[in-house]
């Protein structure tokens, strides 16, 4: 049983569950909709719903979708844990902690006031792409500013020109791909030495559209109040600076696991801080599972496919530890009435 404090479920303080799911992107809510069918008590505690869904604009590649917007796919979601279920999405969450009390059960607790107790959990936060922050880059977000070009390279078919910044393999792919959509792409790079792929570079070296300006950084994104117009390009070494028209700005300076906190709770991470897991999602710490972008599983391949399919696993390895530990209480109103 959940309270409501104005539109925002709460769980009862010492509520316990069967699987507690930490994160509400879709590695989150497809582990929460695997976890009811199998009947396990399930509760989702994240600070927002949709992850880095809400960064993105449309979704042209989640199967069976076709284009859709990426606000209503987290819509569905959604609505397929939550109505459809009846899983408790406890939003505006910040689980700071969990810590094992006993042979059972873990002890979860967070902001505001959160307590409860979970028999397994699933750690589906997701990771942060980083940001550049710089002067409009907050304002243009889904106007023209994006952190997934291959997402969202096909919305800007046809158009002039866009900047793309970073100098890694998210970068050089996202410039190869937009480069056969846009007239031009500005390939922006602090350095002159590139982290991507050898590959990625001579590929992108080879195409005519493409323009590398080195050594540089992006100063501000300008736009007119609807939408991206211009970034302002400092060359770090002359300090000349050089205002380039575009119709999109791509920032691709890879990712930011929360890494500190993972080991805090004791998880096993690799060597750029995602959660270490084997092929069925386990964690280092039997009963903790991982899904999605918070792990060190398909790294150059992030996909709301692959979330999704790591949430599902994780799900049913959450399933298997209780059942073979004999913890397994089949509850038939975990699943709403649509069971
Ligand atoms: P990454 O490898 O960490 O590269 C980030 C790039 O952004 C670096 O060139 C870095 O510059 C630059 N950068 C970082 N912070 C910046 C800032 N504040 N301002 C300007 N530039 C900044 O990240 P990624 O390219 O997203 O790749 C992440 C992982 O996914 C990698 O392991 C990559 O191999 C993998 N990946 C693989 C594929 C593939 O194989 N198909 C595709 C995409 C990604 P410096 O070089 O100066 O540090």
């Amino acid at each position: 049983m959940a309270l409501r404090l104005g539109r925002l479920r709460r769980p009862r303080r010492g509520e316990r569950f069967d699987v507690a799911i930490i994160g509400g992107g879709p590695a989150g809510l497809s582990a929460a909709i695997y976890a009811v069918r199998f009947l396990l008590k399930t509760g989702v505690f994240t600070e927002n719903v949709g992850g880095q869904l809400n960064d993105t604009d449309y979704v042209d590649d989640y199967p069976g979708m076709g284009k859709v917007r990426a606000s209503k796919l987290i819509a569905s979601f959604r609505g397929h844990a939550e109505r459809y279920f009846g899983v408790p999405i406890y939003e505006r969450v910040h689980v700071e902690k969990f810590e094992r009390v006993d042979d059972v059960w873990f002890r979860i607790t967070g902001r505001p006031s959160l307590e409860v107790y979970a028999k397994t959990i699933i750690m589906a936060v997701g990771s942060r792409r980083r940001k550049l922050g710089v002067p409009g880059e907050r304002e243009y977000t889904g106007r023209g500013v994006s952190y997934c070009s291959v997402c969202d390279a096909p919305f800007f078919d046809g158009k002039d020109s866009v900047v793309v910044v970073g100098g890694g393999d998210s970068a050089f792919e996202g410039a190869l791909v937009l480069s056969g959509y846009v007239k031009r792409v500005y390939l922006v790079h602090r350095r002159r030495q590139f982290r991507a792929k050898p590959w990625y570079v001579e590929a992108a070296r080879s195409k005519d559209n493409i323009e590398f300006v080195l050594d540089s950084v992006v100063d501000e994104i300008k736009g007119d109040g609807t939408h991206v117009t211009s970034v302002v390009v400092r060359n770090k070494v002359t300090g000349a600076k050089r205002e380039i028209k575009v119709d999109g700005v791509f920032i691709e300076i890879g990712f930011e696991p929360p890494a500190e906190w993972f080991k805090s709770l004791g998880l096993e991470v690799d060597e750029r801080g995602y959660i270490k897991v084997d092929h069925w999602m386990r964690t280092n710490i039997p009963g903790v599972f991982a899904a999605g972008d918070c792990t060190d599983v398909w790294i150059g391949f992030r996909q709301i496919v692959t979330a999704a399919a790591m949430g599902a696993v994780a799900a049913y390895s959450a399933y298997n530890y209780l059942a073979e530990r004999g913890l397994y209480a089949p509850r038939s109103d975990s699943i709403g009435s649509r069971g």
